[in-house]
């Protein structure tokens, strides 16, 4: 096992020994390579660099205590590396090839999957580019698609702690019919500027209201919004928002925990009404949201006075990890387990 101060590790980018690589060249998808240097060789001319021909995919592998390698729902992020594709007219890559590659990926290198209790685990960054020289602007006839892990500490060092978020009317992550609902890195290119100015001012994401109304909430950075009220578990539904697997895997184990599970606009006049709120993603799996500021109006929502998540965020949390981590039966047929 390579030797790394697992629990310690932040989200950044260590090397690891081997990546898997496709090229898409005469309209067909070509055999698997493995590399062992972490460059590519790219044209200057290629589409991903000038026109934004882009799409990545995230997931996680954990190791269990039975020493089995647990991969989450990769299916799903195949199939919405496809949507992405098709939203931005790239060649698709088949979902085989896709799962093909993420378990050699992380077979290749499972020396770099943390150990079972350090609370790290190897992220997997599935990336789709066009790499045919075009200046005009049309999509790239050639595409890479590759696949890297990286180790990544646990999210939460200090245990599943809530932070603060914010709303900041000045910026808008996607346009309404734009590409929000699409995992690509124009996307990112637009939040950037927010979502940094947010974690300067000490909050963890920004929560964005509709582009188009500035009336319903609509996703946080990164990562979808949840709230909990009347047992029930109401997430925002959007054409910009990005459809999150870690969100729907919390809605069938909600369900399965009796919870309502509800899919609709959800406008900002509502927010006050939850008894909790929270953010969910590969990363975190559930960031609980502490307080709610809305910079333009001054006015704060407090959701956690004692600094403590809530009771059902907490509960969803727990199952989702031990789900992933082997504590708990895969009853929904969601890991790939890597022998
Ligand atoms: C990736 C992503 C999410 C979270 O999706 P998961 O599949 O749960 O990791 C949420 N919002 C945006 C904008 C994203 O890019």
């Amino acid at each position: 096992m390579a030797k790394l101060d697992w629990s310690n590790l932040n989200f950044g980018y260590i090397k690891t020994d081997y990546n898997v690589r496709c090229y898409y060249r005469d309209d067909a998808w070509g055999e698997l390579e493995v590399h062992d240097s972490d460059k590519i060789e790219l044209h200057m001319a290629a589409t991903c660099l000038h026109y934004g021909q882009e799409a990545f995919e995230g997931l996680k592998a954990f190791m269990g205590e039975d020493g089995k390698i647990r991969i989450f729902r990769m299916d799903e992020n195949a199939k919405r590396m496809q949507s992405s594709a098709d939203g931005i007219l790239m060649a698709k890559v088949p979902s085989e090839l896709f799962q093909k590659a993420v378990i050699k990926a992380v077979e290749l290198n499972r020396d770099y999957v943390p150990p079972y209790g350090s609370g790290a685990a190897l992220y997997i960054r599935p990336l789709l580019i066009g790499t045919g020289a075009q200046v005009g602007v049309k999509p790239a006839s050639e595409y890479l698609f590759m696949v890297f892990v990286t180790p990544v500490g646990p999210y939460f060092k200090e245990g599943f702690k809530p932070t603060p978020v914010v709303i900041m009317r000045e910026f808008d992550r996607a346009a309404p019919q734009g590409t929000g609902n699409l995992k690509v890195g124009g996307n990112y290119a637009a939040g950037m500027r927010s979502g940094i100015k947010a974690h300067s001012e000490g909050y963890s994401a920004v929560l964005y209201l509709d582009s188009k109304e500035k009336k319903y909430i609509d996703e946080c950075g990164p990562a979808n919004f949840f709230g909990i009220k009347n047992n029930q578990y109401i997430t925002p539904e959007s054409k910009s928002i990005l459809p999150s697997i870690t969100n729907k895997s919390l809605k069938v184990i909600a369900e399965d925990m009796g919870l309502e599970v509800i899919s609709r606009r959800v406008p900002y006049e509502e927010l006050e009404t939850f008894n909790e709120v929270g953010m969910c993603g590969t990363a975190a799996v559930i960031s609980p949201i502490a307080r709610i500021d809305d910079a333009d109006l001054n006015t704060s929502i407090i959701y956690s006075k004692d600094g403590k998540p809530g009771p059902v965020s907490e509960m969803l949390y727990r199952k989702l990890r031990d789900i992933q981590n082997g504590l708990e039966k895969d009853k929904y047929g969601w890991i790939t387990v890597v022998e």
